[in-house]
């Protein structure tokens, strides 16, 4: 996966985790990530294993966008980790660790890939898969996390007793010796200053010759600061090699699919939805399924139908696929579009759009089984012109459209013009699903759903059918879990 020579310099200047243990080939549960994997991988793992790790990432990005407290943060973090990237500690002999640390690594590579061809995205993805090695670290069994550390050179010196005795007062008013640090052992480490700016910054350090006296209880600002140091400079360096991968046709669709990922999250694997259960919904259920349950994007094209009773192609084959995963099986889409279109003559409909219903449920041309839109895809391709009506109002309707459209499709469920401001600094941001995962929580209040909670766990939005389908849910007070297929199929969890 990686030249020769980039696989030489980083085993010789690393003091990698890979070879020293015997029974384990990554016998850490945290990676500094120093060694790509030099092994043969399938085009299908090189996307899962992005995939899963992205979807935890696009987690840790909409937490950092709604300001959630590092508490709230980290137990969000863990419970996606739990879902898409488990990594059990060492002492799970059930589990096959070796193969649960290799996801990890090579979907951290994959993204490397992705995200090191702008500053910006290096700048988030550094960011994300910081807050991703801190929760880990903070979640890791005490004494692993020890044998981690001593795994690596992170070039601290150990302060001699005699030392610490001859600065104890120094160093107890910069970082006052509690019950705690005494359970630690009472250590120190010296490093350079420049090392822990945070810990300068906050004068929680005594700084003595250019060193920062570091307690054991803030050893983790060390580590931090290296994982970030250490992944920036691999970024960079990455993104020095890329342009030789530019001409691999397989990869690169990859990896710009990717780096789209943190637009709007991963597409939703987990969704709810009552297709599965009771047959499905029918033509005459959707208006009134519009009005309670759509995210803001149906909703619009579903009030645009209604007022001009015809929608232009993308929107016709955005709220088509919707409706389908929905659950609107295809004599009914049929019958559903003809009342919709009054103004369209028989002739005219059958001859032109009957068919391409008959397409969006694989009957026609390809016959494929066309899943219905992500967020991402939505927000990003076929951008709307003025006159079309398909798209992300949150990302393509103007400030003052989107604040009217918003009032007049959710006031009845309780959004007022208060939410607004809230709303509009998260759009302002480009953190559209963030925005649209808020007036979820304002609009499903009534049925418990607190702030911070987004779609279920601290989810955010990524799918409109994600969003309908966790709506119907809670109305009907189930928990009845299906899984939206990468090919629309919906099934049963
Ligand atoms: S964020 Fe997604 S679900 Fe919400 S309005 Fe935009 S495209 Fe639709």
């Amino acid at each position: 996966m990686f030249s020769a020579r980039e696989r030489y310099s980083d085993v010789k200047e690393s003091k990698g985790q890979v070879e020293q243990h015997s029974h384990l080939k990554y016998p850490h549960r945290l990676n500094f990530y120093d060694i790509p994997p030099v092994e043969d991988i399938t085009i299908e793992e090189f996307e899962t294993c992005a995939i899963d790790r992205l979807r935890v990432l696009a987690e840790i990005e909409s937490s950092f966008a709604r300001n959630r407290p590092y508490d709230e943060l980290k137990t969000i973090t863990l419970a996606q980790c739990q879902k898409h990237l488990p990594l059990h500690s060492s002492s799970a002999h059930t589990m096959d660790l070796d193969s649960e640390r290799r996801r990890d690594h090579i979907g951290h590579f994959v993204l490397r890939l992705a995200f090191c061809r702008s500053e910006e995205l290096r700048r988030r993805f550094v960011k994300a898969e910081s807050a991703l090695f801190r929760t880990r670290y903070d979640s890791d069994d005490h004494t692993e996390r020890g044998e981690f550390l001593n795994s690596r050179d992170f070039g601290w010196i150990k302060v001699q007793d005699d030392e610490r005795d001859l600065y104890r007062e120094e160093l107890a008013a910069a970082a006052p010796i509690t019950k705690e640090a005494n359970a630690d052992g009472g250590n120190y480490y010296k490093v350079k200053w420049t090392r822990v700016p945070d810990l300068v910054e906050k004068r929680r350090v005594f700084l003595k010759g250019g060193y920062a006296y570091v307690p054991s209880r803030e050893q983790f600002s060390i580590v931090f600061q290296e994982f970030q140091m250490t992944l920036n400079k691999a970024l960079e360096m990455t993104a020095k090699a890329l342009p030789r991968l530019d001409e691999d046709t397989r990869i690169v669709p990859i990896l710009n699919n990717l780096s789209q990922g943190f637009l709007a999250g991963v597409s939703s694997e987990w969704s709810t939805a009552s297709a599965a259960e009771g047959g499905g919904i029918t033509a005459d259920m959707v208006e009134d399924l519009a009005r309670r349950h759509f995210p803001a994007c149906m909703r619009n094209l579903q009030e645009t139908l209604r007022r001009d009773r015809h929608l232009k192609h993308f929107g016709r084959w955005q709220y088509g696929l919707f409706l389908k995963v929905l659950g609107l099986p295809i004599e009914e889409a049929i019958a559903f579009w003809r009342k919709s279109f009054s103004n369209i003559q028989e002739d005219k409909f059958n001859k032109e759009y009957k068919y391409n219903i008959r397409h969006l449920y694989g009957l026609e041309g390809k016959r494929a089984n066309y899943p219905a839109k992500s967020c991402t895809q939505i927000l990003t391709a076929d951008q709307p012109g003025s006159s079309d009506s398909h798209g992300c109002p949150y990302r393509h309707f103007s400030p003052d459209n989107l604040q009217t459209a918003l009032l007049s499709m959710y006031s009845s469920q309780g959004l007022t013009a208060a939410d607004l401001p809230e709303i509009m600094s998260t759009v302002k941001a480009g953190h559209y699903h963030v925005a649209c995962t808020r007036v979820f929580e304002i609009t499903h209040a009534t049925r418990g759903v607190k702030k911070g909670e987004g779609v279920g766990d601290g989810e955010s939005v990524t799918h409109p059918n994600q969003y309908a389908a966790r709506s119907r849910e809670l109305e009907r007070g189930k928990a009845t879990a299906v899984k939206v297929e990468a090919d629309g199929d919906v099934v049963m969890g």
